[in-house]
This record gives structure tokens, C-alpha cells and sequence, in this order.
């Protein structure tokens, strides 16, 4: 079983190279962002609580998170492996998922970062915030303080998995192709 965190700040492109890679890998993809989206669109108690946070840019509590993802993980036992988008954000995340996993005999395999520059990723941003509907994409203030909510809370993780050994980064600017082609040569090493 393999199980990859996919890593690196908003508008990196985690999403879209997720439906590739979840296809070519046979991969179980979990968006937090995607899930907390879905709930906030059928107004459900979890939705409701997100969407507070969500809108002003900032991370959802730790615990909330972590327990959505862990019940998430569970609806799909029979997974081939997993590929995590938005997930962990944090140290409490990183250590809770993996203290989950080898609960279940498992681990993660490896953290692949898509890697670009904050400027190019606020305009990508903010041209998504015309179509998206997404709140937090159509403000730059709230965009920026993703920014701060990542470079703060997030980034550490980077340290937590190369001291593990288990930190991968790409370049994120190119085409969708040419992403793919890097995320592909890694993947292939670890699959
Ligand atoms: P992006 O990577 O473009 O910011 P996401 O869809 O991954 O978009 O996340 C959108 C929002 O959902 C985040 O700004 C945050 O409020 C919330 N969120 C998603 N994942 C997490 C997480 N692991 N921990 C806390 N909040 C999260």
C-alpha cells in the first residue's frame, strides 16, 4: 500500500495533477479543501463549522481536520493506497496521520511538493476566483493570508518529512504536462 502526501501552497496545482496521478497509480485522492467544499455545499454541521474559517483564508482547527480525514480514510478500506491533497497542513496533522496509519500497519511512503514562486500562485489565484465561485480566491488580502497561514503552520512540514527521509520536490511552473511528466518520474521510483 502506498500512501503520498501531495505538497505545496494554494494554487500550486495539487488538484489538478491529482486526477492524473490518482488515475495512473490506482490511487484513493483525498482533498481536504474538496471535502470541507463538498460539506459546506450540502450545509452540513461540519460545512457550517468550516466555512468560517475557510472564508477568512485561515486553516480549519486541527481537530476537526483530523477527524474528517481519519473517517474519510476509513469509507475506503479496500484502497490500493492513498494520495492526500491539502492534508496534513500542520505538525499536530502530520503526527496524527501518521500515528493513524501505523495504527493500521501502515505508513507514508513519501511527500511530493509541487514548488513555485508566491507571485505567479496570488495571480493564478486570483484568475481562478473568476470562475471558481470560491470566496477565498476572489479577495487578494484573503489569498495572502493563506500565504501567512502557510508559511507559518505548513512549511514546517517539509523539515518533519526530510528528517524522515521522505521529502520529493518538483518545479510547478509549466504546462499540466510537463508537471505531470516530473510527479510521473517520481511516482514510477516509489509505486
Ligand atoms: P488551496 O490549497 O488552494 O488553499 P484547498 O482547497 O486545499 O485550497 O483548501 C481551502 C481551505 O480549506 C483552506 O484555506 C483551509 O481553510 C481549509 N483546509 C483545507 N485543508 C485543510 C487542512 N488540512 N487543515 C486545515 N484547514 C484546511
Amino acid at each position: 500500500m502506498i500512501n503520498i502526501v501531495l505538497f505545496g501552497k494554494p494554487g500550486a496545482g495539487k488538484g489538478t495533477q491529482a486526477e492524473f496521478l490518482k488515475e495512473k497509480y490506482n490511487l484513493v485522492h483525498l482533498s481536504t479543501g474538496d471535502i470541507f467544499r463538498f460539506n459546506i455545499k450540502n450545509d452540513t454541521e461540519l460545512g457550517k463549522l468550516a466555512k468560517t474559517y475557510m472564508d477568512k483564508g485561515d486553516l480549519v482547527p486541527d481537530e476537526l481536520t483530523i477527524n474528517m480525514l481519519q473517517s474519510e480514510v476509513d469509507k475506503n478500506p479496500n484502497a490500493a493506497g492513498f494520495l492526500f491533497d491539502g492534508f496534513p497542513r500542520t505538525i499536530a496533522q502530520a503526527e496524527a496521520l501518521d500515528s493513524f496509519l501505523e495504527n493500521k500497519g501502515q505508513n507514508i511512503t513519501a511527500t511530493v511538493a509541487l514548488e513555485a514562486d508566491d507571485n505567479i500562485l496570488v495571480a493564478r489565484l486570483l484568475e481562478r476566483g473568476k470562475t471558481s465561485g470560491r470566496p477565498d480566491d476572489q479577495d487578494e488580502e484573503k489569498i495572502r493570508n493563506r500565504y501567512e497561514e502557510y508559511s507559518q503552520k505548513t512549511a514546517p512540514l517539509m523539515n518533519y518529512y526530510k528528517n524522515q527521509g521522505k521529502f520529493y520536490a518538483v518545479d510547478g511552473i509549466g504546462t499540466i504536462a510537463e508537471v505531470n511528466d516530473r510527479l510521473n518520474l517520481i511516482f514510477d521510483k516509489l509505486v
